[in-house]
């Protein structure tokens, strides 16, 4: 991490800015490389994430891990970095209230100041919603890459959907398909 990432974990480490800071066991910041190119937006941490302080490591981070390994982007590889909207767990996993993500959305905002990815891709609708399109709708506009402030956005299923619906897998691993193809016109190295 770099010292300008470190100062801002730490910083976030503190906040209380909304009500799911008192309930967190773990502060869920953010993992990978601050100088990765592609940054992967969930909507929150669940029970795992909340007890690991990472993003993405129960059962639906496992699928993730394993898209991420096709399209030739490992978590630890360099290239990538995996946030969410909140970074503090909404208790039995429901979806973040959007005060609660309006709170938090500045973290976020600073993280991308930070790592300047040139692809973001959203994972669901909660994060696709909040930065790409208040009407997005992951059924119809996964897929689907849209030039926003110098920045590519995508938006994708959640992997939680994924594992609740597999027959969606097939369009999830199209998605990632894509973003490597993305990756390659725009001479990403992989
Ligand atoms: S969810 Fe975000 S805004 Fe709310 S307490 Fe946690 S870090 Fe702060």
């Amino acid at each position: 991490m770099t010292d300008a990432m470190t100062l801002l974990k730490s910083e976030c480490e503190a906040c209380q800015n909304c009500p799911l800071g008192a309930t967190r066991t773990n502060l869920v910041f953010g993992v990978g490389s601050p100088k990765a190119q592609v940054l992967f937006v969930g909507e929150g941490p669940g029970e795992q994430e909340d007890l690991q302080g990472e993003p993405f490591v129960g059962r639906s981070g496992q699928l993730l891990d394993k898209y991420l390994e096709l399209v030739g982007i490992p978590r630890d590889g360099g290239k990538v970095y995996i946030a969410n909207i909140v970074k503090c767990r909404p208790p039995h996993n429901r979806d973040p209230k959007p005060e609660e993500s309006e709170s938090c959305l500045p973290w976020l905002r600073q993280q991308v100041r930070l790592i300047r990815p040139k692809i973001i891709v959203c994972l669901g609708r909660i994060a696709a919603q909040r930065l790409i399109d208040p009407d997005f709708r992951v059924t119809r506009e996964h897929g689907v890459f849209r030039e926003k402030g110098g920045i590519l956005f995508m938006g994708t299923f959640h992997p939680a959907a994924l594992l609740r619906n597999p027959a969606q897998k097939k369009d999830a691993l199209a998605d990632f398909q894509a973003l490597r193809e993305k990756m390659e016109e725009l001479r990403i190295e992989n």
